[in-house]
Order: structure tokens, then sequence, then C-alpha cells
């Protein structure tokens, strides 16, 4: 098969090169030429785990190549797969028009009929509007069919969860094409569920949806348990056990960020609304998740009073670990807030410190070494569960601060081993700890 992908982004580039790893010859296409001259060359324009690796192999066998040029990269092409960004908009609904332009772009340069499959995250009812778009526009007298498949791949394990993934939905108005695509997607040995379109557009969203309640729903009960005494983690532990509820997504921290979440539960709540459908628990969902973004800063004015002149060591930029993508981290919203709250914010990351300095407009230090954020810091606020902040040897803490005061977003450290150290300590949903030599 002969696939073009339209979109070089997390999902565009991991479903290429993924796509091309199980025998396929694959296209990439993107609008941005600098992302496709470093891309022709080897080096990815993104951190993944296991992405680079993949590239090179692929580009060195014959079958993934980038180009910016859509006529280029649409020529014989048996499968176009559109997988652009669908940022929100300022209503909370999706924004459409980098999908639409793609079916433009589809529409002239096509020479064949062609199955169109939508990956991007989009509202019920889109696969229908872009194939008639497509159709509508295009040249040759050639025609598309359309097919919803979205992408439930994690960053910062997304190459992994493209080859081990739970399901592939795809959604068809026909059978063939519905088994084109299975025999398309075969080799990832995965369950397929093959569906309506409605329905695929609509397993996306509920499934995000689901999560993020799942998120909200145990921050809640951590800020109920630190009113009274409880430990939110051996809450979550005991409710996990069940198998009903399950072990993950019962994380306490603050809140979740990220390129999916908050915009496709916003989405969502639009889609809704659309429907004349009041969504209440996923606009509680999203309540719950904004106000905790802000908690850190309320525990750490109660312990200092002003953080005015005060050096403060933020731990983390990206979203999660193993990403360089800072799209809706908490970071964002924090680091502002410190910054104006008079605070010398030293920012670190081991990976999203260049994205970053493109994204904040505030005043910051930033640095890639750990030791470095840390030292003369008067308190650390740990924003990113990275694997050297988890593993750190807390008596760092206390040998590079002034005060080893931590406020830990993400629960990086067991109250046992925090017991043990010179750190006095805050985190989310658990008794805070005054170590006897700071009381
Ligand atoms: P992204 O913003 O990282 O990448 C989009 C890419 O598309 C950019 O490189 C841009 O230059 C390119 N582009 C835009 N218009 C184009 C056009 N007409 N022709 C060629 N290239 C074009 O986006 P992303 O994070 O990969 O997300 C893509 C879609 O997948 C979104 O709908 C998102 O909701 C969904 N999704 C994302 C994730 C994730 O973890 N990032 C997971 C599942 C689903």
């Amino acid at each position: 098969m002969k696939i073009a992908v339209i979109g070089t982004g997390y999902v565009g580039l991991v479903t290429g090169v993924a796509l091309s790893e199980i025998g396929h010859t694959v296209i990439c296409i993107d609008v941005d030429p600098e992302k496709v001259e470093k891309l022709s060359q080897g080096i990815p324009t993104i951190y993944e785990p296991g992405l680079k690796e993949l590239i090179q192999k692929n580009i060195n066998n014959g079958r993934l190549f980038f180009t910016s040029e859509h006529r280029r990269g649409l020529e014989g092409a048996d499968v176009v797969y559109i997988a652009v960004g669908t940022p929100q908009r300022r209503d909370g609904s999706a924004n459409l028009s980098y999908v639409e332009q793609a079916a433009v772009d589809i529409a002239a340069n096509i020479t064949r009929n062609v199955i169109v499959v939508i990956k991007s995250t989009v509202p019920v009812g889109t696969n229908f509007h872009i194939k008639e778009l497509i159709n509508r526009n295009t040249v040759n007298g050639v025609h598309v069919r359309i097919a919803s498949n979205p992408e439930f791949l994690r960053e910062g394990s997304a190459v992994h969860d493209t080859f081990h993934g739970d399901r592939i939905v795809i959604g068809t108005e026909d059978g063939e094409t519905a088994d084109i695509l299975a025999e398309i997607n075969k080799p990832f040995d995965m369950p397929i569920l093959k569906t309506d379109i409605s329905s695929a557009e609509m397993i996306k969203y509920s499934s995000n949806a689901f999560l993020a309640t799942k998120i909200s729903f145990i921050n809640e009960i951590a800020n109920l348990c630190e009113s009274l005494g409880a430990n939110v983690e051996e809450v979550a532990k005991g409710m996990g056990f069940d198998h009903r509820i399950g072990p993950d997504f019962l994380k306490a921290g603050i809140g979740y960020g990220g390129s999916c979440f908050p915009k496709d539960t916003n989405a969502l709540v639009q889609l809704a609304g659309n429907a004349d459908h009041e969504f209440n628990l996923l606009k509680s969902v999203i309540e719950v998740n904004n106000n905790q973004q802000l908690l850190l800063i309320d525990k750490i004015l109660s312990r200092f009073g002003s953080v005015r002149g005060k050096r403060a060591a933020v731990l983390g930029l990206a979203f999660k670990p193993n990403t360089d993508d800072l799209r809706e981290s908490p970071a964002l919203v924090m680091i502002p807030k410190l910054v104006k709250l008079g605070a010398d914010v030293i920012a670190y990351d081991p990976i999203a410190v260049s994205n970053a300095k493109k994204q904040f407009s505030v005043e910051i230090e930033y640095t890639e070494d750990l030791n470095e954020a840390l030292q003369d810091a008067d308190f650390a606020v740990i924003i990113t569960d990275w694997a050297d902040v988890k593993n750190i040897d807390l008596s760092a803490f206390a040998a590079a601060m002034r005060t080893p005061v931590v406020f830990d977003g993400r629960n990086c450290y067991s109250l046992d081993r925090v017991r043990k150290s010179e750190v006095e300590y805050y985190s989310i949903g658990r008794p805070s700890h005054t170590p006897e030599l700071t009381k």
C-alpha cells in the first residue's frame, strides 16, 4: 500500500513511521519546510523514545519519505491519512480549519480515487463534512471514501503505544473500506473495532472525557483527604484493587494538561451543547482541573505569606515526563503566577527548555541541570514527575537549597522517604511533613 500522511506532529509522524515499519511505503507531508528538511535527514522534530531509530531505519530501507509539497506527497497514494492539529477555539470548540485545509489540499492534488482516513480528533459529523468538501473540489473527476480512525497514543510513549495499543477503531460507511483499513493495520496485531463513522468519532471524545473524569475525581478525593486527614494514595490503592475501577488514572496531582484532555473535554461540552445537552458532569471535571492547577500556589502562599524576592525552583515544564510538549502544562499557569507574585523563578526541564523559551513571555531562568535549579532556592515546586526528579536523593534538596521546602504537585515521594529526610514537604491529598530542624 502506498500511504500519504498529512501532518508530521506527534500523531502524524509516529503514525507514518509506524506504518512504514510494518511494511508500507509512506510519504509524510508537512507545510513546515524546516520540519521536512530535518526529518528527511533522519532528525526527529519531536522527542519520543524510540522514534529516531525507527525514522532512520525506514528512511534507509526506502519506505519512508518526507515532503512539503502536497502534489508530490499525494501522487499515487492509495490511502491518505489526515493527522493535522484540531486546537481549541476561544469558545472551547474544535478548530477544524487545518483539517479543512488538508481536505482542500487533497482535492487539488489527488489523481485517482483514494481512501481518506481522519486520524485527527474531530467532532461527530466532521468526517462527512470533509468527505463532502473533498468530493466537491476534486479536479480530476476522482472521488474519495472516508474513514474515521481516531488515535489513542500517549505522548511520551507514542511509539510503544502505536505498536502495543489496546485497540484500533475504524469507522466507515461500507464494509469494503473497513476491510482495506483492517488489512493495512493487521501487522499491529491489535483488536480492531469496525464501526460506523459517528461512533468512531465519539469513541475518541468519550475515552478522553472518561479518563479526565477519573483524574478529576481522584483529585477531588485528594482535596477531601487533606481536609479529613486521610492519605489519597492509600485510598487510590484500595479503590484500584476493585477490577471494576482499576488502578490506572487514580494518581492525584495538580491536574491533567497536554494537547488532548483539556481541548477534547471542552470540545465535547460544546458538541453536547450543540445537541441541546448540558454536559454538567464534564463541566465539573473541567472546573476541578482548572482549580487543581493552582492548588500549589495556595499552599505556597499559606506557607510563606509572600514569595516576593524568594527564589523558586520549578522542576519540570513539560505537561508530563518523556515529552518536550508544553501544551496546557500546569507550568504555563504556575510560572506566570509565581512571577506575578514577585518570585525569582528558575525552571528545570531535561528536554523541554527550548520549547518553553518560545512560550513564556515572563522573565525567568532556565536550566537542564537539576542541581543548578535547586542551588540556593527558597522552595521547589514539582510540576512534572521526571525520572531524575523522582529518583533524586532527598538529601540533595537540603544540600543545595537555602531552605529545603518542597511543594510536590505529582506526589513523587513516599511519605516514608520524606519522613527520613530534612525536607519540609507538601504534596497532594497527603499529610504534609515538617522535620524537627525547620520547626
Ligand atoms: P501537532 O500540532 O503536533 O502537528 C500538526 C502538524 O500538522 C504540524 O506539523 C503542522 O505543520 C502540520 N500541518 C497543518 N496543516 C497542514 C496541512 N494542510 N498540510 C500538511 N501539514 C499540515 O498535532 P498533534 O499533536 O500531532 O495532533 C494531531 C491530531 O491528533 C489532533 O487532532 C489531536 O487532537 C489528535 N491527537 C493527538 C494526540 C497527542 O498526544 N498529541 C493523541 C491522540 C490524538
